[in-house]
């Protein structure tokens, strides 16, 4: 389950008011002690992660999210990493304290849960602190919420199951390889081995890739830049050659024109993200001027070489595209900007094998309803080199 990508698990958000009763719901779920709980206001600051084995519909993310409603010095900062997480998770749970209700917060998550079009649970805590007829005026207003009680651990497996039930297959990512290739189909990978490629292993796409061709019956093939053309010559059929983003114009003349031909990047813009919203974006490189603000959306940390795709790679290609000189912004992991996107002419995705399709699908919308094009980083490289059709065919 711990090896199961983090991008591939259904995330669930756990929000609500400070002291409402969440992060012990949150322990009482997860069956550990994981997030700080105290009855002093604000005790949950940075939101809390932790992935389990949800049976039986299989591993999810839940992340304990600071509360709403904090008066404490740091209340702002708290409440704004709480929203944030609001676009990035596939389910949420909102708790309430059945013997203080406050709506106002409530009011205010639900119209932000709409805009992203999430599902989300109401819960109402503590309800061995209310009167019978408080718990049955509740229960008659609101019949598709839970009531947990923290003298009956029951409630715990009716949430669980209630989890289960709203996570049905929409959450799951579609299969990488979908109606690409037939099943009994060869694929062949093409890995270059340079100063970027990590010692002893293969990189998460490649590895998700190759995974996805064993559940769909496809027999992967892995070979080096170096080996690709003696494997075509070697290998019977191949319906599908995947290369890396980097060297998709040396790949492009190697493979034969009746041999499809694509990038794992490609290939996840089009299973996590919406594949013809990055090839219409990518058309705005042709009017880009230098000085314009480009925004590098990279979903997870790495160390910075002189040959980094995203720092190092992009912007030369770019930058000699242009005949000049553009400025690039970094944001890493599910850090979005919050305020003035417009000010980007452009915003360049990662492959983003770590997020989940929501987060990407989200920050498409974002970007859609500002008017600001967003493409990747394999649709940018394949029009760069000239191969954008073929790639996407
Ligand atoms: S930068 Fe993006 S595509 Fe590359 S490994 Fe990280 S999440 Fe995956």
């Amino acid at each position: 389950m711990e090896n199961t990508p983090r991008g591939s698990k259904p995330h669930i958000g756990l929000f609500g008011n400070t002291n409402s009763g969440k992060s012990s719901i949150f322990n009482a779920i997860i069956g550990q002690d994981l997030s700080i709980t105290s009855p002093i206001n604000g005790s949950t600051s940075d939101p809390v992660k932790k992935s389990m084995e949800l049976l039986p519909f299989g591993p999810v993310l839940f992340i304990d999210t600071a509360g709403f409603s904090d008066n404490t010095n740091l209340a702002d900062k708290r409440i704004d990493k709480t929203i944030e997480i609001i676009p990035t998770i596939d389910l949420a749970l909102y708790i309430m304290d059945s013997s203080d209700l406050k709506f106002q917060n409530f009011h205010i998550f639900t119209s932000k849960i709409k805009e992203f079009n999430t599902n989300y649970i109401l819960i109402f805590n503590k309800v061995d602190k209310i009167s019978d007829i408080q718990l049955n005026y509740l229960k008659d207003k609101y019949p598709n919420a839970i009531f947990i009680s923290s003298k009956d651990k029951n409630n715990i497996i009716t949430l669980q199951e209630e989890i289960i039930s709203l996570l049905d297959d929409k959450y799951k990512d579609p299969s990488i390889l979908l109606n690409l290739v037939p099943s009994g189909g060869n694929i062949l990978l093409v890995v270059p081995i340079d100063s970027e490629t990590p010692k002893g292993r293969i990189i998460l796409p490649q590895v998700q890739v190759i995974r996805d061709a064993l559940d769909n019956n496809i027999n992967s093939y892995i070979v080096r830049d170096t080996q690709l053309k003696s494997s075509l010559h070697n290998l019977n059929k191949i319906d599908l050659v995947i290369t890396d983003s980097q060297i998709f114009k040396e790949v492009d003349k190697i493979v034969p024109s009746n041999i499809k031909l694509t990038s794992f990047s490609i290939l996840f813009a089009r299973q996590k993200g919406d594949i013809s919203a990055f090839i219409k974006g990518v058309e705005t490189i042709k009017s880009l001027n230098t000085g314009d603000n480009i925004l590098m959306l990279e979903s997870c940390t790495h160390n910075i070489s002189h040959e980094d795709i995203g720092r190092y790679k992009i912007p030369t290609a770019l930058n000699k595209f242009i005949g000049g000189s553009l400025n690039f912004d970094y944001k890493i992991s599910y850090d979005f900007p919050k305020d003035n996107i417009d000010r980007y002419k452009l915003v360049i995705h990662c492959g983003g094998c770590m997020i989940n399709r929501k987060t990407l699908i989200n920050r498409i919308h974002i970007c859609e309803k500002q008017n600001i094009p967003i493409t990747n980083y394999g649709i940018l490289l394949a029009f760069l080199s000239g191969i954008l059709d073929r790639a996407i065919k």
